[in-house]
C-alpha cells in the first residue's frame, strides 16, 4: 500500500530545540484560542473551583489527505442530509428496523416507546433539525482512493467547535512556524482548506431558531443546549454558542446550557390546548420565562444519560413539546447502525435490494454517488442469507480479522474488533445477535504524524477519519426541506495501533487536512 506521507513530510523534529519551540507555540495557542478541554481528575485533582482547562490533543502537523476524497466527501453531504431527513420521515421503515434490534436493545426500545406515546397524542412540532456528521476513512484499492463511510451521526455530532480551531492553529503554524524549521516547509506548499464548522453548525441552529417564530404566549424565545453533567468537552459546545451570537450582530439569541438530568426541574410545558410550548425557567432568575425554540441535544444519545425512569420522562417532555428538537427521536433512530447496514448490505448476498432504493431512485445521480461511499455491512440475524453469511464470517477465526461488530450505540468504546468478535458472540444470547451489525474494516493508506497529548509527544503511524458536518431543517409532515447545507469538516487522527478513534473517549486527537 503506498503511503500518503512523503519522505520529508511531516518532519520528525529530531532536534529537541525545534521540537520544544513548536510544542510551546501549540500549548500557548490552544489555550489562547480555546482549543481546549476541561482536565480529567487524574490531571486536575478534583478542581473543585472548576477553573482549569488544558490543551485538547492535537497533531503537530496537518495530516496529508487526498484532495479528491475530501472534495467527494464535501460534495455528497447535502445528499446525505436529504437521505437522512427522508429516513426520519419514514416511520414504517424505522419501525421495522427497531423491531429487529429492540429484543436485544432496551435503549432503542425505550426511544421507540417515546415516539409512540407522542404520536398517540399528536406531535405539535413538525419541524426537525439535523446537525449531522458523516464520518469516513479513505480506502485504497490499487491506485484508486475512495472514501468509505464509517458511520452517520444524527445526534450530538461533536467537535465542530474545536475543529474550526485546529484548522486555524495549523494555518497559523504554516504561516509562522513550519517555514522556520531546518527542513523548511514553505507556506505556499501547504494546501489547507478553510473550515467553517463552528459557523456552519451555528447557522443551522439559527435557521431553526428563526423558523420557530415568535412566542404566541409573549415570552422571549431561546435555544437550550442539553448537556451532560461534568462534560469535559464544554469549550467545543461553547464555540457553537459564541458563533451563534456573532453570526448576526443585530439579533441576540438567548442560549442556555441545561443538564439533561435537570430538564424536569427547570422546564415546564404549556397545556396542549395552548400548544405545549416548552418553557424554560432560568434558575439564576426565577422572574424570567423563556420559550424554547430549539432543544439541541449534546446528551441523551446513550443509556448512561437515562439512569432512572425520570430521565425518560424528561426526554418525553422535550419530544412532545413545541420546541424544534435537534434531533427528534425518529431522527436519532435514523442514525442507528442498523439503518446504515440495511442501506449498505452487499446485494450479492442480500435477499432484498438495498434500502437505499427506497429513498433514492436508481436513476438519480446521487444513488451511485452514495452507494460508492458504502462498505459492506451485514446483519447478524438467522433469517436472511446476508445474516447467515455474516454469522459464518464472524465466527471464523481468520475471516473475523477483516471485520468490526457494532451494537446500536454512540459515543465510542462500544465496538468489538477482529478476533474479539467470535468471543463476544459467545457471550451474548443468540436471540440478541440481531441487534448487532458486522462491518468490513476500512484500511486507509498509512500516514505518519506526531500527536501532542497531555504534554507528551507520540510519533508514529496514524489513521485519519474525516467527518463532514451537515445542517438540515425539514418539515416531517410535508417533507419540505427548509435548509440543506454542507457545514465544514473534522479530521480526527489516532495511533494506528488503536481501534477506536474517539477524541473525547481518549483515543484520538484533533487534526486538519493538508490536501494532497
Ligand atoms: P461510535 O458511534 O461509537 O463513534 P463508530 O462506528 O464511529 O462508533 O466506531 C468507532 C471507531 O471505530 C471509529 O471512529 C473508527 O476509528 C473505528 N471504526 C469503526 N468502523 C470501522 C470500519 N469499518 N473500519 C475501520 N475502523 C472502523
Ligand atoms: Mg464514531
Amino acid at each position: 500500500m503506498s503511503s500518503l506521507t512523503g519522505d520529508s513530510y511531516p518532519p520528525t523534529l529530531d532536534d529537541a530545540l525545534e521540537r520544544d519551540r513548536l510544542v510551546q507555540t501549540i500549548k500557548d495557542w490552544t489555550i489562547a484560542n480555546g482549543l481546549a478541554v476541561r482536565p480529567p481528575p487524574a490531571i486536575a485533582g478534583n478542581d473543585s473551583e472548576g477553573i482549569l482547562a488544558m490543551s485538547a490533543p492535537v497533531t503537530l502537523f496537518p495530516s496529508p489527505f487526498p484532495k479528491s476524497c475530501f472534495a467527494e466527501a464535501e460534495a455528497i453531504q447535502t445528499k446525505y442530509n436529504e437521505l437522512y431527513a427522508r429516513i426520519s420521515q419514514d416511520e414504517e421503515f424505522l419501525s421495522g428496523l427497531v423491531q429487529e434490534v429492540a429484543g436485544g436493545d432496551e435503549f432503542i426500545a425505550n426511544l421507540w416507546d417515546i415516539h409512540l406515546r407522542v404520536k398517540k397524542e399528536g406531535y405539535v412540532q413538525n419541524l426537525s433539525l439535523g446537525l449531522f456528521r458523516s464520518d469516513y476513512m479513505v480506502h485504497q484499492d490499487g491506485d484508486n482512493l475512495q472514501i468509505k463511510q464509517v458511520e452517520f451521526n444524527t445526534i450530538a455530532s461533536s467537535f465542530g467547535g474545536l475543529s474550526a480551531q485546529i484548522s486555524l492553529l495549523h494555518k497559523h503554524l504554516a504561516k509562522t512556524e513550519y517555514p522556520l524549521l531546518k527542513d523548511t516547509i514553505p507556506q505556499s506548499s501547504i494546501d489547507l482548506p478553510t473550515n467553517q464548522s463552528a459557523e456552519g453548525l451555528a447557522a443551522g441552529l439559527a435557521a431553526a431558531f428563526h423558523a420557530y417564530g415568535k412566542s404566541t404566549l409573549g415570552h422571549p424565545t431561546c435555544v437550550v443546549f442539553l448537556v451532560q453533567d461534568g462534560e469535559r468537552n464544554v469549550f467545543d459546545q461553547r464555540h457553537l454558542e459564541y458563533a451563534l451570537q456573532s453570526s448576526d450582530p443585530d439579533t441576540t439569541v438567548p442560549v442556555f446550557r441545561l443538564p439533561f438530568s435537570q430538564i424536569l426541574t427547570h422546564t415546564t410545558l404549556a397545556p396542549s390546548s395552548r400548544g405545549r410550548q416548552l418553557l424554560y425557567h432560568p434558575p439564576h432568575n426565577p422572574t424570567l420565562t423563556f420559550e424554547v425554540a430549539v432543544a439541541y441535544f449534546r446528551a441523551g444519545y446513550g443509556p448512561g444519560d437515562y439512569p432512572t425512569p425520570t430521565a425518560w420522562e424528561a426526554r418525553y417532555q422535550i419530544e412532545r413539546s413545541a420546541a424544534i428538537a435537534c434531533p427528534s427521536v425518529l431522527t436519532q433512530l435514523a442514525g442507528m447502525k442498523k439503518v446504515q447496514q440495511v442501506l449498505a448490505t452487499p446485494e450479492s448476498v442480500a435477499s432484498t435490494p438495498s434500502a437505499l432504493r427506497r429513498f433514492v431512485s436508481d436513476d438519480d445521480m446521487s444513488h451511485a454517488a452514495l452507494w460508492k461511499t458504502f462498505t459492506n455491512i451485514y446483519p447478524l440475524d438467522n433469517a436472511t442469507p446476508a445474516g447467515r453469511e455474516a454469522r459464518r464470517l464472524a465466527a471464523d477465526a481468520e475471516e473475523c480479522k477483516k471485520y468490526v461488530m457494532k451494537p446500536q450505540r454512540e459515543g465510542g468504546g462500544n465496538n468489538f474488533y477482529k478476533t474479539a468478535i467470535p468471543q463476544q458472540l459467545k457471550e451474548i444470547p443468540e436471540a440478541h445477535w440481531g441487534s448487532y451489525i458486522l462491518m468490513e474494516l476500512i484500511t486507509p493508506p498509512p500516514v505518519v504524524n506526531t500527536i501532542l497529548r497531555n504534554g507528551a509527544l507520540e510519533h508514529g503511524g496514524v489513521i485519519c477519519e474525516l467527518g463532514v458536518y451537515g445542517t438540515c431543517l425539514w418539515d416531517q409532515a410535508t417533507g419540505e426541506v427548509l435548509r440543506n447545507e454542507e457545514s465544514g469538516y473534522l479530521l480526527r487522527t489516532k495511533g494506528d495501533q488503536s481501534e477506536e478513534g474517539g477524541v473525547a473517549a481518549g483515543y484520538g486527537c484533533m487534526d486538519s487536512c493538508r490536501l494532497v
